[in-house]
């Protein structure tokens, strides 16, 4: 099949190298130049997992890069629109970048063809992009649109596009239909993991990925209902966290034994510092207007987002608790990425946790194995600096934050962390330690939903205060808790 795809970003590359791997002809297709020139130089201008090797393995052979959506368009026969759908000033999403990429394609249909919305997009919005290619030129008979949404997750994109829990296809038509069917078949027939050269898969996978076929609204609800739900579960746990934390329970062993009825799972209910990233925040917000539009007050939705927003806030709250006053001190920071594995910074709740800490006159030495290329256009203080590695980051700090869940910040040589902070204070927003190791290697450890963990020999400085530090009903009342 030959396969263009409109965007080059997180998405757009992935989707364009997988489709390659999977035996398509490609192009992938992108406005910034730069990031053309780069491509087709083989450099991969993000951190993913696989992507390098699959690029080097595809590029000038099944796949190629251009600036050119009318090229790319007529030498297609699916066209994968995978441009970015941002927030807008009112919380809908913007599709102006959706709408832009129509105008162009629709003037480069001469021959049939499948336009495909891969970008997460409102419900209805298929029917909106094929009256706009019909408005822009688009013969009637000369083209079909649908909906496949994309549920890769950054840091683990390649893998999950390549081995999925599902694919989803949105289509209204049979022609629709059968072309996605196609598209997709290497992997719905198993046959792509029987190759030699595929991509392992991480876990288990139970041998051909499982295809819902539905129509175009209904494909478009399940990406922005399952992008809410998830993010709903991890504001639910994250307000039980709260509770867990204001009671002295521990919020880890909550989460095992509700995790543990299969009704719920385990999955997502990890207490930390909420949720971040491009699509959450955004599509939960989406979501909500979609609602509103509808008639329908998903009141829901809109304390997903407070209580996520909250959490960070209760974040800085602890620190500054944990040190008295912020003004002068400094914090070494390990993390700025959304989540591990990946560099990317959009709506990280690390961004914003360093943001408020600069703002209260702390100096902040951060590290990040990925993400600092992007911080570095992103924040600016001459009280920020950058370090090489956690143990740079943590030298001579008063405290030691950890903002990104890394793998590599769960196995720190604790004794060194010790030797190297001014004070043995770890705060930790995503929970990667036992308190009690902490705390035996004489270092006093708060984190999240949790007890504070303290070394024996400081048990009678660090008052049982300084340890909960629970947001309590007055602070509520008094509009304290809102305040960064
Ligand atoms: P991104 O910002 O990384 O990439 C978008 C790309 O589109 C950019 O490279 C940009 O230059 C390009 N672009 C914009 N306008 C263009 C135009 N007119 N012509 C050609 N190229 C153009 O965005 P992303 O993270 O890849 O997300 C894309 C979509 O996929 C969004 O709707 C997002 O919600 C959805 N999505 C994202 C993820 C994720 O984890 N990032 C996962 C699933 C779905």
């Amino acid at each position: 099949m030959r396969i263009a795809v409109i965007g080059s970003g997180y998405v757009g590359l992935v989707s364009a190298v997988c489709f390659s791997e999977i035996g398509h002809e490609v192009i992938s297709v992108d406005n910034d130049s730069a990031k053309i020139a780069a491509l087709e130089r083989g450099e991969v201008p993000i951190h993913e997992r696989f992507l390098p090797e699959l690029l080097q393995r595809h590029l000038g052979g099944r796949l190629r890069f251009s600036s050119s959506i009318a090229q790319a368009v007529q030498e297609s026969d699916a066209v994968f629109i995978t441009v970015g759908t941002p927030q807008s000033e009112t919380g809908e999403a913007d599709l102006s970048f959706v709408e832009a990429v129509a105008y162009e394609i629709a003037s480069a249909i001469h021959s049939p063809k499948l336009v495909i919305e891969k970008s997460t997009v409102p419900v209805s919005t298929c029917e909106s992009l094929r009256k706009t290619l019909l408005l822009n030129g688009a013969p009637s008979g000369l083209f079909s649109v649908a909906s496949n949404p994309e549920f890769l997750r950054e840091g683990t994109a390649v893998t999950d596009f390549l081995y999925p829990d599902r694919i989803v296809v949105g289509a209204d038509d049979q022609f629709s239909v059968a072309l996605l069917q196609a598209i997709y078949q290497p992997l719905t027939s198993g046959d792509y993991y029987t190759q030699s050269h595929a991509i392992p898969h991480p876990g288990q996978f139970h041998g051909k990925a499982p295809l819902i076929l539905t129509t175009a609204k209904s494909a478009e609800l399940i990406k922005h209902a399952s992008n809410a739900f998830l993010a709903m579960k991890i504001s639910f746990i994250n307000a039980v966290a709260n509770i867990s934390e204001a009671v002295g329970a521990d919020i880890q062993q909550v989460c095992a034994g509700i995790g543990s009825d299969s009704r719920i799972g385990p999955k997502f209910l990890n207490a930390g510092i909420g949720y971040g990233g491009s699509c959450f925040p955004k599509d939960v917000r989406a979501f909500h207007a979609v609602a509103a539009q509808c008639g329908y007050d998903f009141g829901l939705l809109g304390e997903v987002t407070r209580i996520n927003d909250e959490q960070r806030r209760r974040f800085v709250k602890r620190v500054r608790s944990a040190l008295w006053t912020l003004r002068g001190k400094r914090l070494g920071v390990l993390g700025l990425a959304f989540k591990d594995g990946t560099d990317d910074i959009r709506e990280s709740p690390a961004i914003g946790i360093i943001e408020a800490l600069l703002k209260e006159g702390a100096h902040v030495r951060v590290y990040d194995p990925a993400a600092v290329p992007n911080a570095k256009k992103a924040l600016s203080s001459d009280r920020l600096s950058y370090a090489d590695d956690s143990y740079d980051a943590a030298d001579a700090c008063d405290a030691l934050l950890i903002l990104t869940e890394w793998k590599e910040f769960a196995s720190l040589d604790l004794p060194r962390l010790k030797r190297l902070l001014k004070y043995p204070i770890v705060i930790d927003g995503r929970n990667l330690y036992e308190p009690s190791r902490m705390a035996s290697a004489g270092i006093i450890y708060h984190s999240i939903g949790r007890a504070t963990g303290v070394p024996d020999h400081l048990s009678e400085i660090v008052q049982p205060t300084e340890m909960e530090l629970p947001v309590t009903a007055r602070d509520f009342a008094s509009g304290a808790a809102s305040a960064s």
